[in-house]
Parts: C-alpha cells; sequence; structure tokens
C-alpha cells in the first residue's frame, strides 16, 4: 500500500516539473518569437526607410550642386558624373523599397503611395538632368525650386508614414513581449512547482517512514517468533533470532560471532550436511539437541546464502521444533504400560522387515511369547500386582532385542512378539533360551503355577531362511502354531522350527 503510494508521489512531482518547465519553455519561446519579429519587421523597414531618405537627400544635394556650377568647361563632365551617382542611389532606393514590401506589417498602399513618390521625385531629377545637360541652369534651378522641392517634401512625407508605422509596431512588440515575459508569472509557476514537490516529498517521507515501521515490526515478529540463524561456513553464528535462543537456552550475546557448538554437534553428521551446503543445495533434515538434558527434536531447513567467488558463503538455518510431534509419533508406535512396540506399530514393521531380511540375504525370526498361567496370577495377586509382573517382563524382552534389527512387541494383554536377524538356528535358539530363562530369573512368584514357583514364559520360535518363499502371514501362523505346542509341552519352554530349502 505504501510503496504505491510512494510511487504516486514521485510521479506527481515529474508531472509537476515536466508541467512547470513546458510552461517556462513556452515564455521563452514567445519572448524570443517578438525579439525576432521586431528585428525581422519594424528594424530592417525602419532601416530601409532610413536608406531610402538618405538616398534621395543625397540625390537632391547632388543635383543642387550641379545647377549651381556655371563653368561650361565642367559641366559636361558634372552630368555623367552626376548620372551615374543618381543611378547607384536609385538602384539603392529600389532594393531598399523590395525590403519594405517584403517586411511590412501594414497596409501595402503606404508603400506604394511611397513609392509613386519617388517614382514621381524620380521623373523631375530625370528632366532636372536633361535641363543640365542642355546648360539651361537656370530653368532648372526654378523647376527644383517650386515642382522639385514639392516632389521632395511629398516624398519626406510618405516616407515618414512608413517609418512611423515601423516604429509603432516595434513598440508594439516590445510591450507584448515585456507582458509575456513577466517574470511573475514564471517565478509564481516554480514557486508554486516547489511548494507541491515539498508537500510531495513530505508525503513520500511520511510513507517511507511508515514503510520503515512496518518491516521493522515485521522483522521484530519474526525475530520473535522464527527459528533462525545465520551461519558462515566456517560454522561462527553471523545472526540468532531471540526465537531460537528461547528455545535452546542461549545467551544471544554469548553466541554471536562464536563458532557454533549447539547444534552440528556431530562433526561426522555435519560432514554429510558440509558437501551438500557448499555446493548450494538445500537440506532438510530432523535432528535432535540436548536442551538443558532435555533431548528436543528440530526439523531442519539449511538453505545456503550468500555466494562469493570461493563458493557459498553463508547459510541460514531455519529451525521448527518436532518435539510435541516426535512424541506423539512415539506413543502412537508404543505400547504406554510396557514400553515396547504396540500391535499397531507390528503390523507395518513386520512385513517390512521380512523383506528387508530376504533382500539382504539374512535369516528372519519370529519369536512368539505367552506367559504361563497368567490368569491364575492375577487371580492370585491382584490385577495390579499382574500389570507390574508384565512390565518386568517387558524389560527382559526390551533388554535382549537391543540391536538396531531387532524390535520387541506387544501383540496381546500377556503375549509378546520379537523380530530378529540371527545367522544361524542354534543362534536363535540360544536366544530363546536365554530369554525364557531371564525371565524365570527374576524370580516374580508364582505359586498356581504348576510348572515354576515362579512366573514363566512360553515360545514359538520360527526362522524364514531368505530363499524361502513364505508370506508374512505364513510366519506368523508357524510361530503361533509352535506357542501352541510349547504350551501343551508343559510351558516354561519353546518350540522352534527352521524354514529352509535345503
Ligand atoms: P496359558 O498358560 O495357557 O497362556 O494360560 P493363561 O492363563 O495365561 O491363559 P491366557 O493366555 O488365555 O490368559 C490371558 C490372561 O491374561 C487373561 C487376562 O486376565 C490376562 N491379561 C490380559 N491382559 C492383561 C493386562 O493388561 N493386565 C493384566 N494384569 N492381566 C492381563
Ligand atoms: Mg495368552
Ligand atoms: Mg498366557
Amino acid at each position: 500500500m505504501s510503496i504505491k503510494k510512494i510511487l504516486l508521489g514521485f510521479l506527481l512531482i515529474a508531472f509537476a516539473s515536466v508541467a512547470s518547465v513546458t510552461f517556462t519553455i513556452y515564455k521563452m519561446q514567445i519572448l524570443t518569437d517578438n525579439m525576432l519579429n521586431i528585428f525581422i519587421h519594424p528594424f530592417q523597414v525602419n532601416n530601409a526607410v532610413a536608406e531610402i531618405y538618405t538616398g534621395v537627400t543625397v540625390m537632391d544635394r547632388d543635383l543642387k550642386a550641379a545647377i549651381h556650377v556655371h563653368d561650361m568647361e565642367h559641366i559636361k563632365k558634372n552630368i555623367s558624373e552626376l548620372t551615374e551617382k543618381i543611378l547607384r542611389q536609385e538602384e539603392r532606393i529600389e532594393y531598399n523599397f523590395a525590403i519594405i514590401y517584403e517586411n511590412y506589417l501594414g497596409d501595402n498602399h503606404d508603400i506604394d503611395n511611397a513609392y509613386h513618390a519617388f517614382i514621381r521625385w524620380k521623373t523631375l531629377v530625370e528632366q532636372l538632368i536633361t535641363l543640365l545637360d542642355s546648360g539651361k541652369n537656370h530653368q532648372a534651378n526654378q523647376l527644383h525650386n517650386t515642382r522639385g522641392i514639392e516632389a521632395i517634401e511629398h516624398f519626406y512625407q510618405q516616407n515618414k508614414v512608413l517609418n512611423d508605422f515601423a516604429v509603432k509596431k516595434a513598440g508594439e512588440f516590445h510591450s507584448f513581449s515585456v507582458v509575456n515575459s513577466s517574470h511573475y508569472t514564471v517565478t509564481l509557476i516554480l514557486s508554486l512547482t516547489l511548494i507541491l514537490s515539498g508537500f510531495i516529498i513530505f508525503y513520500i517521507v511520511k510513507n517511507l517512514l511508515t514503510l520503515n515501521q512496518n518491516y521493522q515490526h515485521q522483522l521484530y515478529l519474526l525475530d520473535q517468533n522464527f527459528l533462525t540463524a545465520t551461519l558462515t561456513r566456517d560454522k561462527e553464528v553471523i545472526d540468532i533470532s531471540h526465537a531460537l535462543c528461547r528455545a535452546l537456552k542461549l545467551d544471544r550475546e554469548a553466541v554471536l560471532h562464536t563458532v557454533n557448538d549447539w547444534f552440528f554437534t556431530d562433526e561426522q553428521q555435519y560432514q554429510s550436511f558440509e558437501s551438500d551446503i557448499l555446493a548450494g543445495i538445500s537440506i532438510s533434515q530432523e535432528v535432535f539437541i540436548r536442551v538443558a538434558g532435555k533431548k528436543l527434536w528440530f526439523h531442519l531447513e539449511v538453505i545456503p546464502e550468500s555466494t562469493t567467488e570461493a563458493g557459498i558463503d553463508t547459510f541460514n538455518v531455519f529451525f521448527n521444533d518436532i518435539t510435541d510431534k516426535k512424541l506423539l509419533e512415539k506413543l502412537s508406535i508404543t505400547d504406554n504400560m510396557t514400553g515396547l512396540y504396540n500391535r499397531n506399530y507390528f503390523d507395518s514393521v513386520f512385513p517390512r522387515e521380512f523383506r528387508r531380511a530376504k533382500r539382504d540375504e539374512k535369516h528372519f525370526s519370529v519369536v512368539l511369547l505367552d506367559i504361563d498361567f497368567f490368569k491364575q496370577y492375577n487371580d492370585t495377586y491382584g490385577h495390579q500386582e499382574g500389570d507390574k509382573a508384565l512390565i518386568a517382563v517387558a524389560k527382559v524382552f526390551i533388554d535382549q532385542a537391543k540391536r538396531s534389527s531387532d524390535f520387541a512387541f506387544r501383540v496381546g494383554g500377556e503375549e509378546f512378539l520379537i523380530l530378529t536377524n540371527q545367522k544361524d538356528f542354534i543362534s536363535l535358539e540360544l536366544f530363546v533360551l536365554n530369554i525364557i530363562h531371564r525371565v524365570e530369573a527374576l524370580k516374580i512368584p508364582h505359586e498356581p503355577s504348576i510348572v515354576s514357583e515362579f512366573l514363566t514364559v512360553s515360545a514359538g520360535a520360527v526362522q524364514v531362511s531368505c530363499e524361502q518363499d513364505m508370506t508374512a502371514e505364513e510366519v506368523y501362523k508357524a510361530a503361533d502354531e509352535l506357542l501352541y505346542q510349547a504350551k501343551s509341552a508343559g510351558r516354561n519352554g519353546m518350540k522352534s522350527k527352521a524354514f529352509t530349502l535345503v
């Protein structure tokens, strides 16, 4: 939300800046256009008018000078010089009239009038030269003083009309550009833009602060609730969340910038992670950490983070406390009273282990055990004592089946089952006899028993070789039958059978 507002702010600033710059450029354009207009139109016309005026005046001055020459010797020479001079002036005047026609912004009649006045004067000049050429200086003087002066006066008047208009036009352009180039509008617009930008910047900064506040709040929440740490490839802790410190009962300041020794404590375990981490592969693993003597389980997510040329530099570790889940898992597969695995777990482990033994080409053994005359035991000592006896007997089974491939289950009230890999049949028989012996050696008094003064068990043991093609159910059934035989044979003993092809 705030990011959108900030972007909107920047957009407004950009818009206001573009608008004010465009406006200023537009104003400058008007100013330069006017300056150009003043230069092109009124100034050009004004210059041309001045040149025409000078030209005509010079022509008149030269004529007057020629009129007053009386020496016949010089007259001829003078006349040809005068004609030449006058022609040059006329050419110049024609040229300037062309400029005026091109640039005059007023009524063209004004130029026509001036031009006609000039033509009239020019015709008179030609007559004067003819008179002078034939030595009639006196008539020439008379003509000049009458019609000549009148024509030149008339011309001056017409020329003045053009000049006045040009000056008036220059004044107009000037005042127009002064009005339009007024600093006030440009200053006003620029000031407004500045004020607007100021407001928008305030608005942006305000939103940035909110954004930062939200971000800090989120960081705080993460720090307080997520179990995370960042470590270098040398296992130095460079960051650790307060939540993780609380969970692992660590002093954050003491742990920071020290080499981690509270997880990955098993060097071998870490080395198996390390190659993956350094290769940039994320790891997902369940590990346990001992915290104040308690075993806590965590689901660990290790994500390689920054990379340098040398490879992975740091990695983030995310912890998820799964101790409760692990406990539930354990509860769901164990028998509450004895601590042995329960019947449910047996149903899933039995076929799996049977298949594994076949695959590993090992003998697979199943031992079914049942307490002798337990009904009478309960009747004599009470149900509670019966429970205690069950727990004591179970301890023997747990102790006997402690290899990683051994499993001991409580499959019924006082019925037990052990899955074990024994290298041969003799080993299995010794294994079972040892259990039977150890139960009796517990010396739990059992008065109503007719086979011993102590509590005893009977067993049915089956060993299946890997090449044997039997189903799990068939193996179980065979063990059950052997247990029944052991009971019939007098109890406190076992019946066993090996299923081998040879
Ligand atoms: P046998 O030698 O033929 O096995 O004789 P038995 O009396 O043991 O006969 P059976 O196996 O049929 O007896 C089972 C008895 O076990 C019945 C029941 O009272 C007792 N039992 C089953 N579960 C529990 C239990 O959780 N606690 C106690 N105290 N007794 C149990
Ligand atoms: Mg029974
Ligand atoms: Mg029994």
